[in-house]
């Protein structure tokens, strides 16, 4: 029986990127695959990506969709992702427990009367141990897959460290800038402000961010094996202490530069819940070499309108080019209609009709990749994090939340290939660090860190590199799965 793997990605932009890459990697591999999601990002999916379209039409790749419990109307925006995550819980778990009921009663058959193989292993997305469990109970493999940063992910694991040594909760109003010491093979950098947001937040170990850390984590030492996306020239420290709870931990990355590398083809892999503006890629064409900033804060990450006016001024004063993605929803997460350079002061919206171009979503992947580009102003998250690195683009972090705290500390001062602006705001400051990261001395230290580490993501890739490795030591696994 050929072994079918089912992928279950939590439904946010990120997670459903990368995850999908995965599925179309594994398909590739000639493995079966249903690819799993909600109702609404399914539906929002289907609408914005091609992908959808080109991947239903292989053979042995199956889509399927359940309810995320939350009425169609209700936001998925970032200041309501633990409330998809509680309906998710609440409500999708016994549904996904039907799903997998469904399709496992064939006890014998092989196929359903729709010819739909038996599920022989579940990948799930590794913020949902309640999908990890349901499969557990009914004797499926579970794999758990995390979209995060390797570091994020060893600071979680670490939490019993943290409040055993006293460095957690934090005390009220205590030095953001304290070290923090009980996060092995962190402690001459990490200080409290770079640990995750849920970390800040909480006031004590009940609060449900942190509840959210101990559920993630004990889950993951549950499962059959343990999938994250980097690779070991850039995370080797991080996953030997990963490897320490987690002994069957693959590192699979980057895997957008491995589905490059294995398709072979021209057809991209996107799960964009939102139109792609191809004309910002025209826009580059004709910018010189290196010159232009590009601005993104990703899927989720809100900011006020005072913040979106320092960025703005503070791009204009530096005096680069830069391209802009302002999302509908970037400002408080309200959907705005129309573009923001009519509500810019006259000589911003000036300097931004002359070295400047907004859009509300980028094909990123390809903006990265331009030969335009100078630098990247980035919220840090994991997947913008991992297509620059592999497209050796310095990056300005500004993190947002979550993970986006501690991998903008690696990005400064592990990998040494951005600048971290943290906790930091103002006009002048997002001047001086886009000077810092376009022009003299330093730049040309982060262009040159940045070139090496994209490499080094090249070669992890490569036939025998330490990705593909790992990549195919899985494949084998899944395979014993149907066998
Ligand atoms: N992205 C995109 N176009 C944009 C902005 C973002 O295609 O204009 C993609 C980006 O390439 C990445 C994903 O959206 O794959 C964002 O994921 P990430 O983990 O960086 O951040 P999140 O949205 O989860 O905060």
């Amino acid at each position: 029986m050929a072994a079918h793997v089912l992928v279950f990605p939590f439904p946010a932009q990120g997670h459903l990127n990368s995850m999908l890459k995965f599925a179309e990697l594994l398909s590739l591999s000639g493995l079966h695959i249903t690819f799993l999601t909600t109702e609404y990002h399914y539906s929002r999916f289907c609408l914005h990506s091609q992908t959808h379209a080109r991947l239903s039409q292989r053979p042995g790749f199956w889509f399927r969709s359940i309810s995320d419990g939350l009425p169609d109307q209700k936001l998925r925006s970032a200041a309501r992702l633990l409330e998809l995550y509680e309906s998710l819980t609440n409500n999708s778990s016994s549904l996904f427990r039907d799903f997998l009921i469904s399709n496992q009663r064939q006890e014998t058959q092989q196929y359903s009367e729709d010819g739909w193989p038996r599920i022989t292993c579940l990948m799930a997305d590794g913020v949902m141990p309640f999908a990890m469990d349901v499969a557990i109970d009914l004797g499926v493999p579970a794999i758990a897959f995390r979209p995060s940063s390797p570091c994020s992910v060893w600071s979680a694991f670490c939490l019993p460290s943290l409040v055993e040594a006293g460095e957690f909760p934090f005390p009220e109003e205590g030095d953001l800038d304290e070290r923090i010491h009980a996060v092995p093979g962190m402690e001459s950098f990490l200080r409290r402000r770079d640990l995750p947001s849920f970390f800040r937040k909480a006031r004590d170990t009940s609060d449900s961010g942190i509840r959210l850390l101990y559920e993630v984590t004990a889950s993951s030492t549950r499962a059959n094996a343990f999938i994250l996306n980097t690779f070991e020239a850039m995370d080797g420290t991080v996953l030997s202490h990963i490897r320490t709870v987690c002994p069957t931990t693959y590192a699979i990355g980057p895997l957008h530069t491995m589905l490059r590398r294995m398709s072979n083809s021209t057809s991209r892999n996107s799960a964009s819940f939102r139109d792609e503006d191809r004309s910002c890629l025209t826009w580059l064409d004709k910018q010189p070499k290196g010159s232009v900033v590009y601005v993104s804060f990703g899927s989720l990450a809100v900011m006020t309108d005072e913040d979106l006016m320092e960025f703005w001024h503070g791009l204009v004063n530096s005096g680069q080019r830069f391209l802009w993605v302002i999302r509908s929803d970037l400002v408080n997460g309200v959907e705005e209609e129309g573009s923001p350079s009519m509500s810019a002061p006259p000589e911003v919206a000036e300097a931004t009709r002359e070295r400047g171009c907004l859009v509300a979503w980028a094909p990123q992947e390809e903006v990265l990749a331009h030969p335009s580009l100078g630098c990247f102003l980035t919220h840090s998250g994991w997947n913008s994090t991992l297509e620059s690195v592999a497209a050796g683009v310095p990056m300005i972090c500004w993190p947002f939340f979550s993970d986006q705290q501690i991998t903008s500390r690696f990005v400064s001062q592990v990998w040494k290939i951005g600048l971290d602006m943290k906790d930091m705001h103002g006009r002048d400051v997002v001047e001086r660090m886009v000077r810092d990261a376009m022009e003299g001395e330093r730049a040309q230290e982060l262009k040159k860190s940045a070139t090496a580490m994209a490499e080094k993501a090249r070669e992890s890739v490569e036939e025998g590199g330490s990705s593909y490795m790992d990549f195919q030591r899985l494949v084998h696994y899944l395979n014993s799965t149907g066998s």
